[in-house]
């Protein structure tokens, strides 16, 4: 029999387990600590616990951690881009960059992803498979192991579409939040989703105070469905109501992200039309400067085409920043550097 995955369980079910085993519920808290503060590897290092029942947890449980398969160093800026080797031996990236405010890490939810934007490199060879809830976890702990310093925000934003992941991503949010644990603020976690409707919606009914990150990238919907195949199923309206209702829920401000194409959506028509849409609204836009992959066929807008398009969401009274690159000395776009090592893979097999 296999065992059981034990850093993909919240302290409630642990509890439940530890009790099935004839423990006392606080047993099950001093382990939680374990794994989550000590980030102990071993039943063996659980001091605090009986020799029988360190022997008993490790015959039915694992404690499974993140291989680094590889790390590029930005010398810019101190940017770092991981390479995970998963069990299967899938590769995922997740992105360490140390802002003034912490370090934040951007977060794999899917090895691959089949929402299929045009401009995404995540989605090119698609889904793979949904990451487990401690493969997602692994991410940030083993970059908090390799920097020797805490991880202090997160943003949903690697490979992978978080809410075609729903359950392990929410139970990913509980684990890495809880406060007998890791107690990483759920303000501190930035979700980033293409906009399906009904998990946004789920979403603000269990009502976590994360933030939301809409990735709309058009303003109509037919430029919407030129690029994110997603816009076929959900109009515009149909996404904002739904970012309205989350809104409403939890209080949260929703984050836009408009990533800038040049030729198709960064018009200053578009920039208008963008004005409209939100000069009412309590949210903020994130204009993305488009990251070129070499397999689809989209160029940046110019550094002052996106001064002048920011320039408009002003007049509008809509709060816009550029996004400031990070890493720009090992940047490929998000998914790049993993489709490119999984190709070397695969021609040494
Ligand atoms: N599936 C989620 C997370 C994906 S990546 C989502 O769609 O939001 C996070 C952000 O990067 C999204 O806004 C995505 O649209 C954007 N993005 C992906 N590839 C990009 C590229 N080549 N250049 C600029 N932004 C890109």
């Amino acid at each position: 029999m296999s065992k059981l995955d034990i850093l993909s369980y919240n302290l409630e079910q642990l509890e439940k387990l530890i009790l099935d085993m004839g423990q006392s519920k606080f047993r099950a808290k001093q382990i939680f600590r374990w794994l989550h503060i000590d980030r102990a590897t071993s039943f063996d290092d659980m001091t605090n616990l009986s020799k029988d029942l360190r022997k008993e947890l490790d015959e039915k449980f694992e404690i499974k951690t993140l291989e680094i398969y590889d790390v590029l160093v930005s010398k810019i800026d101190g940017t770092r881009k991981y390479l995970f080797k998963l069990e299967d031996g899938d590769i995922i990236e997740s992105v360490m960059m140390p802002y003034d405010h912490g370090n934040t890490v951007c977060v794999s939810s899917q090895a691959g992803c089949r929402m299929g934007c045009k401009f995404c490199a995540s989605t090119i060879n698609g889904l793979d498979r949904n990451l487990t809830v401690s493969e997602i976890l692994g991410q940030s702990y083993a970059v908090e192991r390799d920097i020797g310093d805490r991880v202090n925000h997160i943003v949903l934003m690697g490979s992978g579409e978080p809410l075609d992941n729903f359950d392990n991503v929410m139970q990913y949010i509980r684990v890495i939040s809880d406060d007998n644990g890791n107690n990483l603020s759920k303000r501190n976690i930035t979700l980033s989703t293409c906009g399906l409707v009904p998990q946004i919606k789920k979403l603000a009914d269990i009502g976590f105070p994360v933030t939301l990150a809409l990735s709309l990238h058009a303003t109509d919907d037919e430029t919407r469905k030129q690029i994110m195949p997603i816009a076929h199923k959900y109009s515009i309206k149909e996404v904002l109501d739904a970012c309205d209702y989350l809104f409403s829920k939890t209080g949260r401000r929703v984050t836009f992200e408009y990533s800038l194409i040049a030729g198709v959506n960064d018009s200053f028509e578009h920039a208008k039309k963008l004005g409209q849409l939100f000069g009412m609204k309590n949210c903020h836009v994130n204009l993305i400067p488009i990251n070129p992959v070499e397999e689809r066929d989209f160029t940046q807008s110019n550094k002052q085409h996106i001064e002048e398009f920011r320039a408009i969401l002003d007049q509008c009274h809509v709060k816009a920043t550029v996004r400031r690159e990070m890493g720009r000395d090992i940047n490929g776009a998000c998914g790049q550097l993993r489709n490119d090592t999984k190709s070397k893979l695969g021609g040494e097999a």
